[in-house]
């Protein structure tokens, strides 16, 4: 049986002195202001995310290497943090000459290439608020979200630009289309229109060029996932760099020799906050690996690169998994000195693996688009309960509430809810103001999950208020009911739903992928029944079972379990934009 805890690490046992040494004594009165000192503020008290990430390296440490890009195809590329503040200066110049102003949206539609994120860093230069978007979108999700926004400058590839051009006539804020056709990989016709990237940045200035921004000002907005509904466009704050700075280090323990890779995609916000501003902001090496998932060649870059911290999601914990634990073992991964998770709840199974595969747990963290950073977490220096997200971050106020907004006592489940006013708040859902006061009430921001938080302060995920089911009486959490199956070592993945019931008002329906070797047959489903009854309450245990070739997940990866429960009843399916291809 796999531990429920991996015991608190005593620190001299730690490769390296963690940064959040002392979690207790340290987190609970912390005031942010404190921090402000360590961020290099602009004369005249501007803040700007590519002056913390970029410049102010660039300045102290240029040759310092920034990324190594490893692509698709097998290229490789290596960025100091000086060939980076000169590329985005001189993508802010460019954008600065075709009139973009402070506040304009620019949005991103590409690969993860090195223009990426050259041109969120110099949109963040010119002022301008940066908006990616995840590469494999049709042309109605991008339509969507670049209409909400008013975009004025697409940023984009030949061939994606293919895809979309039946939209493009419909985007009436749409000025500059600038294409990056990256090694020349592309061969798809260009409209006389569209600006070549390569051109205009041939010929722009090297000077350096940042907008006074304040720290009030926006920098970034991201499109959540669609897990629950239609995406909301969440708009951050130059603020936010200071939480985002803070978490890369407690959270994801990054120290400056670190080499570090985020697995997630900007479009995503994990793949922006973690992915650029909290390890660069940390000055930290990072690889941006621009190709899809396939163990070997995950492994094969932890062990040429020496990854030493590791930032990815269940999903691909999941399907590493899958893989078997045999397969990290051919590789050598003891460069890995942290391991971290997010997006979804990461199962008990898929921790103590981490344990298997590396020698080390998965550290579970907390936060959504809206929260901008990491909120709750296991620390490199803390016990991690398998499980539980963890514990907030200092300075942050998380708490458990009932339907008036009052904490409900430990141990019960409730709205998760946290104290506003953590640097990385989000500050609107664009042009939706009524929508964003709705997630606040009587001094909380709603998250909109369900948890519970136990006597030292660990929060447990329960599920998304929405996926919480109603049975017999019983409130039953789809996580732990998923977490029991996928203990069974035919279950790959499970998502599970409540399916109306005129007696119990909701029964425990739950859909299973199986792992490769096993065939889906009555015998095993009664198997598995038998296998989660011995795990579960009566009343949490599943009473329907049924197979599933894969779950239908967002292109973030998530199980989309109101999906599920559209097709068992026969309803409409929804927003489906941010679904992964099936
Ligand atoms: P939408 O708001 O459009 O439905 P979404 O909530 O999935 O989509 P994100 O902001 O990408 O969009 O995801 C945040 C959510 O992901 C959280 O509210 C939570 O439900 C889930 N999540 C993130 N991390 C964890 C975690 N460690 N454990 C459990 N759930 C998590
Ligand atoms: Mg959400």
């Amino acid at each position: 049986m796999d531990p429920d805890v991996f015991s608190k690490p005593s620190v001299d046992s730690l490769k390296v002195k963690p940064n959040l040494v002392d979690y207790d004594s340290s987190y609970a009165n912390f005031a942010w202001e404190s921090l402000l000192s360590e961020l290099d503020w602009l004369p005249g008290g501007s803040l700007n995310k590519a002056h913390e990430c970029i410049d102010r390296h660039a300045l102290s440490n240029p040759e310092k290497v920034a990324m190594i890009w490893l692509g698709k195809n097998g290229e490789e590329e290596t960025y100091t943090f000086s060939d980076m503040k000169r590329e985005t200066d001189k993508f802010a110049n460019v954008l600065k000459g075709l009139g973009i102003e402070k506040g304009d949206r620019v949005f991103m539609f590409m690969d993860r290439v090195p223009e990426l994120y050259i041109s969120v860093f110099g949109t963040l230069k010119a002022g301008a608020i940066a908006g990616p978007l995840f590469s494999a979108f049709g042309p109605d999700p991008v339509k969507d979200r670049l209409q909400d926004s008013g975009a004025v400058a697409l940023i984009t590839s030949p061939d994606l630009r293919k895809r979309i051009s039946g939209i493009l006539p419909d985007l009436t804020d749409l000025k500059h289309v600038i294409i990056i056709n990256k090694l020349g990989r592309e061969t798809s016709p260009l409209d006389e229109h569209d600006l070549l990237y390569d051109d205009i940045m041939s010929t722009a200035s090297e000077e350096s060029t940042i907008e006074q921004t304040s720290m009030h000002d926006y920098s970034i907005m991201h499109y959540t996932s669609g897990t629950t509904g239609k995406p909301k466009g969440a708009v951050h704050r130059h603020l936010a760099i200071l939480q985002q700075y803070a978490t890369g280090k407690w959270a994801l323990d990054l120290h400056k020799d670190d080499v570090y890779w985020c697995t997630a995609d900007p479009g995503w916000v994990t793949g922006t906050s973690y992915g650029m501003f909290a390890p660069w902001s940390n000055g930290v090496t990072q690889i941006i690996y621009e190709g899809g998932f396939r163990a070997t060649a995950w492994y094969e870059v932890i062990q040429k690169y020496r990854v030493s911290v590791w930032y990815t999601a269940p999903t691909a914990i999941r399907m590493l998994m899958k893989a078997g634990v045999d397969l990290p073992k051919r590789y050598d991964t003891s460069s890995l000195r942290f391991i971290a998770s997010v997006g979804e709840p990461l199962n008990p199974e898929g921790v103590a693996w981490g344990v298997d595969a590396f020698g080390i747990p998965f550290h579970d963290n907390w936060w959504q688009t809206e929260t901008g950073a990491i909120l709750i977490a296991n620390y490199a220096a803390q016990e991690v309960r398998s499980g539980s997200m963890g514990r907030p971050i200092p300075g942050v106020k998380a708490g458990i509430i009932d339907e008036e907004y009052n904490e409900v006592p430990v141990g019960e489940e409730g709205q998760l809810a946290v104290r506003p006013g953590w640097p990385s708040m989000f500050h609107s859902y664009w042009g939706n103001q009524s929508l964003y006061n709705s997630r606040f009430k009587k001094g909380w921001y709603i998250t909109g999950d369900t948890a519970r938080k136990d006597e030292d302060g660990f929060y447990w995920f329960v599920g998304r208020a929405d996926d919480v089911i109603n049975t017999a009486g019983h409130l039953v959490g789809p996580f732990e009911v998923e977490s029991a199956l996928i203990e069974h070592p035919a279950v790959a993945e499970a998502g599970v739903i409540g399916k109306p019931d005129p007696l119990a008002m909701e029964v425990v329906k739950a859909f299973v992928s199986l792992h490769q070797g096993y065939e889906q047959s009555d015998e095993l489903r009664r198997e598995i029944m038998r296998f989660v009854r011995g795990k579960l309450a009566a009343a949490v245990a599943p009473r329907e079972i049924a197979f599933i070739d894969s779950l239908p997940k967002t292109r973030s990866g998530k199980i989309m379990r109101r999906l599920l429960k559209a097709r068992e009843l026969g309803l409409p399916e929804g927003d489906t934009s941010t679904l992964e291809d099936e």
